[in-house]
Formats: C-alpha cells, structure tokens, sequence
C-alpha cells in the first residue's frame, strides 16, 4: 500500500479495474459481486449506459461556470427534486457532510432572522453518522470521531434513537432543530420508528423548530421508495442527500421548504464547485433512471427477497443472529465478528461493508435481479460454512 497516501484508511489490498452492473473486476482478473457500492453510492451499477452517456455528453458542452450564473442542469434537477418531495427549493453541494453542514447552517439562520437568534442548538440521535466535519462529527456525537480534534463544535444535544420522551426533555428554548437519519446507516441499521418520527414531527410543530432528515445514505431508493421517510409518511422541513443521487460522481443536495430555506439569502452560504454541470447532468439521468415505471417498486421486491434468503440462512447463530432494515439496506446482526464475515465473503466473491454494534450492511445495486441473490446468498451460505468449520 503506498505511503504516499495519509494513512487515514485501513484499506483492503484489492484494486478494480473495472465495473459493470452488480460487478466489479479486480486488476488480478478477479470477479466480485458488489454489494457494498461503494459505500450505498452505486445505486445503478457500475458503467450504467445511461449515466455515463450523460457525463459524455456534459464534458463536451460545459464542465464549469461556478453558481454567479444560471445552469440549466441544474434548475431541471432541482425542478425534478422538489416534484418528487416535501420540498419547495434545493441547494447543491459536494458530498454527504456538506449537505448536512448547509442544513444546520439553514436551521441557525432560519431563527436568527425571525426574531430567535438564541435558537441554535439541535437534538441529535446517539449512534448518528452525519458526515466529518468538525460541526458533522460533532451533531454525530461519537467519541471515536470526535476524539483528538480539539473543543467539539458547541451546539449538539443528544438523545436515544425512538426514545420520545428524550428528545421533549432535551427541546428547550435554545433548540433550532432536531436532525435523525430515518434509518441509521454506519450506526448499525437501525431504524427511526414511524411513532418516534411522528413525535418529532409534532414536537418541531409546536416549538416552532425544524425538523431536518439525513437521507445521504437511505433516500434515493434505498429503502424501495425514493426517500425513507414515505414509509412513515412523516415529512421534514429540511432534507440532506448526497451518496446515490450522483451514482458515484460527487454531489450533495439539501432539500427544503420555503419557510425554512428563504432566510438563506445572497452571502450567507455558498460553494464553488456546488451544482455544477456535470454533477447535475449525471443527477438528471440518476433520476430517470429510478422514476421510471416500476424501478423503485423493483427494489423493493428484491429487498424483501434478499432479506428473507438471508433470514433462511440465520440457522447456526454464531455468524449472524438477525437480518435487519429496509429494502436494500441490509443489516446482518453478527454474533461472532463482522470484519471476518467481510473477509470470508469477499473470499467467496462477494463485497459488503460493516458497521457500528458488528453488524455486516449489504447495500447491493438497486438493478440486482434473482441472479444476483442467489449468487449473494451462495455465497454468504460458504462464508458461513467456512467460520463456523
Ligand atoms: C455517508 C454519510 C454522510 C457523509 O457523507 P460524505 O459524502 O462522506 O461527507 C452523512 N450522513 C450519512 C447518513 C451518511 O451515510
């Protein structure tokens, strides 16, 4: 591994030379199926025609023109986004955790013009993963972020996920908003009930705060409907989205309504690349892709089948002891170690990624078909077989 790289990552020595579909090819001529997606990004597949043709297309017209312009892309994809959402205005940005910092940051102006400037704290959620920054680590509240990085970024108040009566207690007249990931992706696949969402909701009505949700890894299909939160049917005044929305080129969007995005005038916030022609050519084409007739209504039928093959293999309960999740965001509860499950499945041809509380996430391709998880779970029967013998 080089040591011209800071070594921040402990990464795994398999390099890919190329993509196409489900599959990754390694530069050894080793074939994998992919269902880590590069981190719940690759929603389409590797090599999709139609996203690529768009990024083609963009790179002979115009790359970059900065936001002191209007970009055509742009204005369709945020047309596109409010169309299919609660929300009335979009900003764009360059990744997860920038999407989630323009958030908070449209949460604190938000009451600093109308008449609240003491409003600016937010209620977080124990086990959140916002993204690291130093404001994102610290709305994440999770020691192994925040430690060795100086005085955490004021401001955070955390509370457990599905525990209502927390977060009333920790509204107070400070409180700005309160920000959750409908379903907690690197905390382990937990997720936020429809009762607590639905008591936030309320409570954000009544104390004339925000409401803010992290869909960066959850929306945009992940789950079987475009966002995760259409399953409680509990709506946001302010939405971060990042991951998927670019199936693998940089982008961030926050999604929002008039009320809570108006305050953010011309000077308060702002970014260079943000919004730029390609990003939102590639968007554009995301989205066909996935309000086509039927694609969503695909990903979910598969996430039902995986999560249900899966549970078949439960049986001995020294690998894994519980399937969790929503859609094709899979959680296997490990009972042993989730590193070495990683490792004994990518041995047997298949990627995936772990998260917090040892758990194994499978974040497949929303394009898989039976093929594919029958292949998936093969191959999780002889990861099985191997740490158990
Ligand atoms: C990945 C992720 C982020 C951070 O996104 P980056 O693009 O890595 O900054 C924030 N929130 C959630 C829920 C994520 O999954």
């Amino acid at each position: 591994m080089s040591t011209a790289l800071v070594q921040n990552y402990a990464r795994i020595d398999v390099a890919f030379e190329r993509g196409e579909g489900a599959y990754l090819y390694a530069d050894d001529g080793r074939r994998f199926l992919d269902f880590a997606s590069g981190i719940g990004v690759t929603s389409l597949g590797h090599a999709h025609p139609r996203v690529t043709k768009a990024l083609k297309d963009q790179a002979d017209k115009v790359w970059h023109v900065s936001n002191l312009y209007n970009i055509d892309p742009q204005t369709r994809l945020a047309e596109r986004l409010t169309a299919h959402s609660f929300a009335d205005r979009v900003f764009f940005c360059n990744s997860g955790a920038e999407a989630v910092e323009a958030s908070l940051k449209m949460a604190r102006i938000h009451h600093s013009s109308t008449g609240a400037p003491e409003r600016y704290r937010v209620v977080t959620v124990v086990n959140a993963f916002h993204g690291r920054t130093l404001a994102t680590i610290a709305a994440g509240g999770q020691a192994k972020h925040l430690d060795g990085f100086g005085p955490r970024v004021d401001g955070f108040d955390q509370v457990a996920l599905n525990d209502l009566d927390a977060a009333k207690a920790a509204v107070g007249p400070e409180t700005a908003a309160i920000l959750v990931e409908p379903v907690q992706g690197e905390g382990g696949i937990h997720i936020a009930d429809k009762a607590f969402l639905a008591g936030l909701r309320a409570l954000c009505d009544a104390a004339g705060i925000l409401l803010i949700y992290d869909e960066i890894q959850c929306g945009m299909g992940r789950t079987g409907k475009l966002w995760a939160h259409e399953w409680p049917g509990v709506a946001p005044d302010i939405m971060a989205v990042a991951k998927a929305l670019g199936n693998g080129f940089p982008i961030g969007a926050v999604l929002a309504t008039e009320a809570a995005a108006e305050t953010l005038v011309p000077g308060k916030h702002g970014t260079t690349f943000g919004g730029n022609p390609l990003a939102m050519s590639v968007a554009n084409a995301v989205l066909d892709e996935m309000l086509a007739d039927g694609f969503l209504a695909h990903a979910e039928r598969m996430g039902a089948l995986l999560r249900q093959r899966l549970e078949g293999l439960i049986g001995n309960k020294r690998v894994f002891s519980e399937v969790r999740g929503s859609g094709l965001m899979l959680g296997l509860q490990c009972t042993d170690s989730n590193l070495e499950l990683m490792a004994e499945l990518r041995e047997q041809g298949l990627l995936s990624v772990v998260a917090d509380g040892n758990v194994l996430r499978l974040l497949p391709p929303l394009i898989i078909g039976e093929a594919e998880i029958d292949e998936a779970c093969a191959a999780v029967e002889r990861a099985c077989a191997a740490i158990e013998s």
